[in-house]
């Protein structure tokens, strides 16, 4: 599997076509909007949710449940903000920013290219850089002072290195183990303006892997190819995927190495995962911090070790946004149509199979109904009846279901059904009795091939 150098993005959606794709088709809601809306908040409908749970638990199922050296964690979003001094945040997690004197635009600093606004085009009339702080502030407790400011996490994995010592006890770990955690983060984010590409809460899935200092480079090579095949996993096209090492003045204040896993927006590539190699910062701030020792005591050597720590960090929200751009296609069709399918990965479509009475009637809608209750405890379905067969294919196909279930007048006579293919259109004749096999059939072969983690070029 080789990383594309395309030269233009093959994405055929832009983000006004999926940000309206995903109201009308309730996958996103513009937050509050009965107020006018909130800005860069978003809630969820029906179909985001389902797609979302999907994510997390293929998420959780390879960096969890499938493997013999990680365990999971849920750590409290507002924790002590001593946490958050000892991990340099409070100091250090700011953006210099600048207003264009022209437009009034606010824009980070390092995204004024030329000393020209990007918004407006005006040459050299800033303000001069001001920091703004990253870390959404609030106060705990009955009085609001000095001593009650505490801050919503920016980042799941502070909970894991406050945890250290908690986890390798309790789960008598040995060295290299990791501790994974999915949950909201939250960030005073300054340019938003990309739909659920960046906002100010939005959730991510972490895993903090501790190793041997001198082990470190090799795991971070691992993860590295791991991260991107599970990337392809979930079926993005490889040409819309790469890795890229971050350059020395782009490092974070913790990293001493980070790779991206990047993928080709219609707006240019952009970060999707980070793989960082965080080194010991984090432990020996901690431990210089609350003054309790955290490193791991090896039984084999009777030596005290501080880990190296890699960290494979994605959000759940940019993940969604990116399997839905890169699934996005609109497909001419003889007679002069276009239909839009979003060509979403099995495991990943909202809806897996779909009910389809041909009609709504009387003599249908209960042998469909007793389809719909046959298949709902095996697959996330949909049942929907209300206009023509072909509208309802076509709304299926826009909401990604590979699999449509059509009950018609010969059912009554066949106990059979026809199952319809998303992609290739094709209808087969199933019975009854053989239907929930011939779906889950059908939809492992849809299944995108996962490569090797020798076949990941890095
Ligand atoms: P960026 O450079 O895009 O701001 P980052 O390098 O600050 O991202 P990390 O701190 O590495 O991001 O966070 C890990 C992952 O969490 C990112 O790759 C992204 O998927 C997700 N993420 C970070 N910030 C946001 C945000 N404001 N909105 C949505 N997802 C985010």
């Amino acid at each position: 599997m080789t990383q594309s150098d395309a030269p233009a993005s093959e994405m055929k959606a832009d983000l006004e076509t999926m940000t309206s794709l995903a109201k009308r088709r309730g996958f996103v809601f513009p937050s509050s909007e009965i107020y006018g809306g909130f800005e860069a908040t978003y809630d969820y409908g029906p179909l985001g949710v389902a797609m979302r749970r999907n994510i997390r638990d293929l998420w959780w199922r390879s960096m969890v449940q499938e493997r013999a050296d990680v365990v999971g964690i849920e750590a409290a979003i507002i924790t002590s903000p001593r946490v958050w001094a000892a991990s340099g945040h409070v100091a250090t997690f700011h953006d210099p920013m600048v207003d264009c004197l022209e437009c009034r635009s606010r824009l980070r600093a390092d995204h004024v290219v030329d000393n020209t606004c990007p918004e407006c085009g005006t040459v050299g009339r800033f303000t001069d850089p001001r920091n703004f702080h990253l870390m959404l502030r609030t106060s705990v407790g009955p009085v609001e002072d000095e001593g009650s400011l505490a801050y919503l996490r920016p980042e799941t994995a502070q909970g894991m290195f406050v945890n250290f010592d908690n986890v390798q006890q309790t789960m008598r770990r040995r060295l290299p183990f990791g501790i994974a955690q999915i949950g909201k983060s939250f960030r005073n984010e300054i340019t938003v303006k990309q739909f659920i590409f960046r906002t100010r809460e939005f959730e991510q899935m972490e895993m903090e892997y501790f190793c041997r200092p001198e082990e470190s480079l090799r795991w971070h090579d691992y993860w590295k190819r791991e991260r991107l095949r599970w990337h392809y996993s979930l079926g993005i096209r490889p040409q819309h995927l790469r890795l890229r090492d971050h350059t020395s003045e782009e490092l974070s204040h913790y990293s001493s190495a980070t790779s991206d896993v990047e993928v080709h927006y219609p707006w240019g590539w952009g970060e999707l995962e980070g793989v960082a190699h965080r080194g010991d910062f984090d432990l020996t701030q901690h431990t210089t911090f609350s003054g309790k020792t955290l490193d791991y005591f090896d039984p084999d050597t009777n030596e005290h070790v501080v880990p190296h720590v890699i960290e494979p960090a994605v959000g759940v929200d940019r993940t969604m946004l990116t399997l839905m751009m890169d699934a996005y296609d609109e497909e001419r069709l003889e007679g002069g149509d276009t239909r839009t399918v979003l060509r979403f990965a099995p495991e990943i479509a909202p809806v897996a199979v779909a009910i389809l009475p041909l009609s709504r009637n009387e003599k249908l809608v209960p042998p469909a109904r007793k389809v719909w209750d046959l298949l709902r405890p095996h697959f996330r379905t949909q049942y929907d009846d209300a206009q023509s067969i072909g509208r309802r294919y076509r709304r299926q196909d826009e909401i990604g279901t590979p699999l449509c279930v059509t009950v018609d007048f010969e059912t009554l006579d066949d106990e059979a059904v026809t199952i319809r293919d998303r992609d290739t259109m094709t209808q087969i004749r199933v019975p009854l009795t053989g239907l929930a096999d011939a779906l889950h059939t059908r939809l492992e072969e849809l299944r995108p091939r996962v490569p090797s983690l020798d076949e990941i070029e890095v």
